[in-house]
């Protein structure tokens, strides 16, 4: 029999009716062994997410301020689901643990993997399916990094023996049994690890849009789906904000060639989106999604004869590094280099990176443009065709938007754009609908 590994996301999970669809799905085929869950999502668009809500109450503790009110939402949440779901499963004692780790000072990382850990006990108790703690699978490094083969040893060797599993995504332990979480959005990565772990045969990633649509929904009304997209084309699109799957957990189940089918909890007999390596010449599109984030900086440093300059480059990212700092891209002519740099990176740093520019590189000009976007245009199959770029930027002039930065990536699957941020949802419409 095949397995398919299922992980479910915070609206699928956010309430006892949610639940209840999940279970469904889950019956619906033998094959769906072991289940990541998330914690549970807003249920309308003014909810809170309970991983937002535990945060909050670390935050409330290191304050010294009382964490009594935030906890009550959380405990009245899933009080709740139990109560609705019928289940026989004393949720309180739990909520009572964590609520003293928490006011003894648990950790920020403890504090925000409990949603999960919660959600996965109440889960497992409504399937009938083993509870397996993520902190005795999930293997970190002490530095924070996971460390994939220990993680891929625990997984195996403890799910060997357990046929059907619930495993709560986002957090793992280090070596010395300290909670530690992925970013946000983390428990795709999880989901991912017990795949490739496992060898399933595919990795359902169930949430609350019927698959990868072709521009972000909250943006476009009623984007195009896309049936199936490479790994790669995904990767830049999720790295470039289409928030759907997080970033990180396509590299796990690519390494070992295993598909990735995003779905719908709420309308589960849509096909929704299938990730493979490799499409079809027939299927592939000019044109497979748009995304884009907001919040970037550029710095574009101008130098005569740059380019015969040896060491010019090496001494400007030195200077990030000393800093502690990554750039997004950088674009360069012969004389000119762009550092894209996103603000959250460049909080309190940008006076002394451009000091230190300035005095190391020696340039004739160094500009600042803050405040900008960056979108990109993504498909396989503009590599073959001509004029992909100028229907961009036609139709970013037809919208009269000023082009800051192009920057076409080394893999050409992908066109970047750099705008003012107040053009952003104006330019994902005109490339949207230059496309369409
Ligand atoms: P989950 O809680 O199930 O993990 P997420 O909120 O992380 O779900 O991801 C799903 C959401 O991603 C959708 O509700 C949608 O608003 C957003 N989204 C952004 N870009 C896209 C896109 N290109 N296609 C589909 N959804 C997108
Ligand atoms: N609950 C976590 C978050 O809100 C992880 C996840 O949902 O994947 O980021
Ligand atoms: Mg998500």
């Amino acid at each position: 029999m095949n397995t398919i590994i299922t992980k479910f996301g915070g609206s699928s999970l956010a309430d006892a009716n949610q639940f209840k669809k999940v279970k469904d799905i889950i019956c619906a085929n033998e094959s769906r062994k072991y289940v990541v869950p998330s914690a549970p999502g807003k249920r309308n668009s003014k909810d809170s997410k309970i991983t937002d809500l535990l945060y909050l109450c670390h935050a409330h503790v290191n304050a010294g301020i009382s964490l009594d009110d935030v906890f009550n939402h959380i405990r009245e949440r899933y009080v709740g689901i139990v109560h609705d779901l019928k289940l026989n499963f004393n949720i309180e004692e739990h909520l009572s643990i964590i609520k003293k780790d928490l006011e003894d000072g648990a950790s920020s990382d403890y504090a925000a993997s409990r949603g999960e850990y919660l959600n996965s006990l109440i889960l497992s108790n409504y399937l009938g399916f083993e509870f397996v703690d993520a902190k005795d699978v999930i293997v970190f490094n002490n530095d924070g990094s996971l460390d994939s083969n220990a993680t891929h040893c625990a997984l195996r060797e403890t799910l060997s023996s357990i046929p059907r599993a619930v495993i709560p995504g986002f957090y793992g332990a280090d070596k010395e049994g300290n909670i530690v979480t992925f970013s946000r959005g983390g428990s795709d990565v999880t989901g991912a690890l017990v795949t490739a772990s496992l060898n399933a045969d595919l990795y359902e990633n169930w949430t609350d849009v019927s698959g990868f649509l072709m521009a972000d929904p909250r943006i476009i009304n009623n984007p195009k789906p896309i049936s199936t997209i490479t790994y790669t084309e995904l990767r830049e699109l999720s790295y470039m904000g289409a928030s759907v799957l997080h970033e990180d957990a396509i590299f796990p189940v690519r390494e070992v060639g295993i598909p990735i089918n995003i779905k719908n909890t709420n309308r589960p007999e849509d096909k929704g989106t299938f990730i493979v390596e490799d499409l079809l010449k027939s299927d592939l599109q000019t044109i497979t999604g748009i995304a884009g984030k907001k919040d970037f900086t550029v710095i574009s440093i101008a130098k005569a004869l740059m380019n015969s300059e040896l060491g010019f480059c090496r001494k400007l990212l030195s200077i990030l590094e000393q800093h502690n700092v990554s750039f997004e891209n950088m674009p360069s002519g012969i004389d000119t280099v762009c550092l894209v740099i996103s603000d959250s990176q460049l909080k309190n740093k940008k006076e002394s990176i451009i000091d230190e520019i300035k005095r190391s590189c020696n340039p004739d000009s160094i500009v600042v443009h803050p405040n900008m976007a960056l979108i990109t245009t993504v498909g396989k199959g503009m590599t073959k065709q001509k004029g992909v770029a100028a229907k961009i930027f036609t139709a970013l002039s037809k919208a009269d938007i000023n082009i800051r930065m192009i920057d076409q990536g080394s893999s050409e699957i992908n066109i970047l754009v750099g705008i003012e941020n107040d053009n952003f949802e104006k330019a994902i419409h005109a490339i949207y609908d230059a496309f369409n």
